[in-house]
């Protein structure tokens, strides 16, 4: 674990997903009792969201305590969602992994149908907050296929689409991986307009792509692929 972060406390953790899970909610990421958000309190143990329930109403007694093997320690009245399986596969891949958020965001997930990865070099926060969002193949929502499909991208990126799905993004804190899912969905939503509805978009140079990298590279953060910029910048002129 870094240095930097501690363990949050089984009450800090559990405050913290019923508080994501409201704006999950609100930002109409999810519907009815859709995504999973989880939390790392110790080496061995997280807190996790419950099935059947909406992330927009959720109560601290709800949430189950679960190992990284899968083991219960605390369930209120329901069991785990069954997409957990998903979460503890990345806590298993990357131990400096502290949460993870997964959520049906609507710009997201039609690019996650479209078979479509968010690997467009065209707005710097993007390229520092997540880099490149690979579309990972399709497999049943909750089954054990899902995990091993994307056990191969955990350890590079910072988020993936899951196609005809939704969108999974983990980090080193709750907030973190909550921002890199807004990210996910904010980034979908620029290349859309830019791209798909403007028809235009002023994709940054190699040069204007690496400085940002730089600017990764001194927050600390390694993973999260570089997408293909263009050689002589375009993006230089004012137009009035
Ligand atoms: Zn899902």
């Amino acid at each position: 674990m870094d240095k930097i972060n501690r363990y949050p406390t089984d009450a800090e953790a559990k405050e913290m997903i019923v508080e994501i899970g409201r704006r999950m909610y609100m930002k109409n990421f999810v519907a009815a009792n859709d995504g999973n958000i989880s939390c790392k309190v110790d080496d061995e143990a997280i807190w996790t969201t419950p099935t059947g329930v909406s992330k927009g109403f959720m109560s601290e007694d709800e949430l189950v305590k679960m190992r990284l093997d899968g083991t219960i320690i605390y369930q209120g009245k329901r069991a785990p969602s069954s997409e957990v399986k998903m979460h503890l596969r990345i806590y298993n891949e990357r131990n400096d992994v502290m949460a993870v958020c997964h959520a049906h965001p609507p710009i997201a997930t039609s690019f996650a149908i479209a078979g479509l990865a968010l690997n467009q070099a065209i707005y710097p926060e993007a390229i520092v907050n997540l880099g490149i969002v690979p579309c990972v193949h399709y497999e049943k929502p909750g089954s054990e296929q899902l995990p091993d499909a994307i056990a191969p991208y955990v350890r590079d990126y910072n988020a993936l689409l899951l196609a005809n799905h939704g969108a999974v993004t983990w980090g080193t804190s709750l907030m973190e991986a909550w921002y890199r899912l807004e990210s996910t969905e904010h980034y979908a939503a620029v290349i859309m307009y830019s791209i798909n509805l403007l028809g235009k978009a002023n994709v940054l140079s190699c040069d204007q792509i690496n400085e940002l990298i730089q600017i990764r590279k001194k927050m600390g953060i390694s993973s999260g692929g570089v997408p293909s910029g263009i050689l002589k910048p375009s993006n230089l002129t004012d137009s009035v």
